[in-house]
């Protein structure tokens, strides 16, 4: 960072204080993770110099047959890790690979039916604040309330009734396998498209841990920067009949000139996720949160279906006389960053919120096992214990134990092998 700190000395200390909040923090949210020194170096490249609207081979600007290479290599990568006919890599965000699907295939007012943004689903699947909800007429199902599992009946029953254009099937907070055949089925019968949106365990899938929704949906579209461990940016996967509406989606439609330099470090994590590292690592990615579920269950707190399946849980907070809102700040204070997050059947405000939401990709990045996990669960309960009497001082020494020692064997930059 020389010349940052030689030429701007504001930016340059906002950003070592980031990569020391990075460094000192537990980071515990569960849609973030830790890219390696090569994704990092590849996002940080001269590509970001170059503009090349288009896709390779048909640009609209000179001097892009590197960039060509690049973004060919990321497009065979993301097919050998996830199949499929067509894949677009050039999304800028997962947001925007979602709202390229919808221009794809629906007109302003379709029916789009999604998962209710307080029951586990995205903004971007039909919330009435966003482009989903705005332009669209956005319907949407939920869990269960008896045991927060997704209730495929209702989903069927509210296709029926509503006959959605686009069926969107996926998740920011939802603990559980989808059943993807189901999905299709019902999309099917009512003769919807059917979207997966699998942003949050695209990593998953990758390292075999989680059913690829590939086989079964007509577009598949993802974040990279989440389980999957590569730049901030976006991903669509769809059959050969509608690249070209995709394609024409993404570019001219909601975007301008790719970001090339994110789309080489692109590449370079497609590459990380086809070693047998990469499976290894989401293998502990999802017995690490299973070890945090079961320590936190184990001292009485609710857990969301009793369990998890991916990445992440839901600690439910709402028989408690605090909330996920104080949850967030006592834990902050214990250096552990997580997010409050509505709970399913949710009673108070978005704004303070029963629940916070707990994910492993980012601390298995840092080499930490079940074990581990096993103390981050009791500094957890940090807060719990903050409240009944005070003895946060043997929390505090639990947490030191595992950062110092952490810290000790993994640098940031350095942090991706597990074994
Ligand atoms: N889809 C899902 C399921 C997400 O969880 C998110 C982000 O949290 C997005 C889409 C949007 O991704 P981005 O923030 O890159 O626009």
């Amino acid at each position: 960072l020389d010349s940052i700190q030689a030429q701007d000395s504001e930016v340059y200390h906002a950003i070592v204080k980031e990569q020391h909040r990075q460094l000192d923090k537990l980071e515990l949210i569960a849609s973030e993770n830790i890219v390696s020194p090569a994704v990092q170096e590849a996002a940080g490249s001269v590509l970001t110099n170059k503009y090349a609207e288009g896709y390779p081979g048909k640009r609209y600007y000179g001097g892009c047959e590197h960039i060509d290479v690049v973004e060919s290599l990321a497009i065979e990568r993301a097919k050998k890790l996830f199949g499929g006919e067509h894949i677009n890599v050039q999304p800028h965000s997962g947001a925007q690979a979602n709202m390229a699907v919808y221009m794809a295939v629906l007109k302003p007012g379709d029916n789009v039916l999604g998962m209710d943004l307080s029951h586990g689903g995205h903004l971007t699947h039909g919330a009435k604040v966003n482009f989903s909800g705005l332009i669209y007429n956005s319907y949407f199902y939920g869990v269960r309330q008896s045991d927060k599992y997704l209730d495929y009946d209702q989903v069927r029953d509210m296709a029926k009734k509503h006959q959605p254009k686009l069926l969107v099937a996926g998740y920011s907070a939802y603990p559980r396998i989808i059943d993807f055949k189901i999905f299709r089925e019902i999309a099917d019968e009512v003769g919807a498209y059917l979207l997966v949106d699998m942003a949050h365990f695209a990593g998953l899938v990758a390292g075999g841990c989680y059913p690829s929704p590939v086989p079964h949906a007509h577009f598949v579209t993802t974040t990279t920067h989440k389980t999957l461990r590569g730049p901030r940016g976006g991903l669509i996967i769809c059959s050969e009949e509608m690249s070209k509406k995709i394609n024409s989606s993404i570019f001219p439609g909601i975007q301008g000139g790719p970001l090339c330099h994110i789309i080489a470090a692109k590449a370079v994590a497609f590459a990380e996720a086809l070693r047998p590292e990469f499976q290894t690592y989401c293998r502990y990615v999802v017995k690490n949160i299973q070890e945090l579920a079961k320590t936190l269950m184990s001292y009485g707190y609710d857990i969301t279906t009793g369990g998890t399946e991916n990445h992440l849980i839901l600690l439910d907070l709402s028989k408690k006389d605090y909330t996920g809102k104080d949850a967030e700040t006592a834990l902050d204070k214990a250096n552990i960053t997580v997010n409050k997050n509505t709970v399913p059947y949710e009673t108070r405000s978005p704004f303070v919120t029963s629940g916070i939401r707990l994910g492993s990709p980012a601390l298995t990045s840092r080499g930490l096992k079940e074990q581990d996990m096993q103390k981050v669960a009791m500094t957890v309960l940090w807060h719990h214990w903050r409240r009944k009497s005070k003895p946060s001082v043997t929390a505090f020494r639990i947490f030191s134990s595992v950062r110092l020692r952490k810290q000790r064997r993994y640098n940031l930059l350095t942090a991706q092998k597990i074994e």
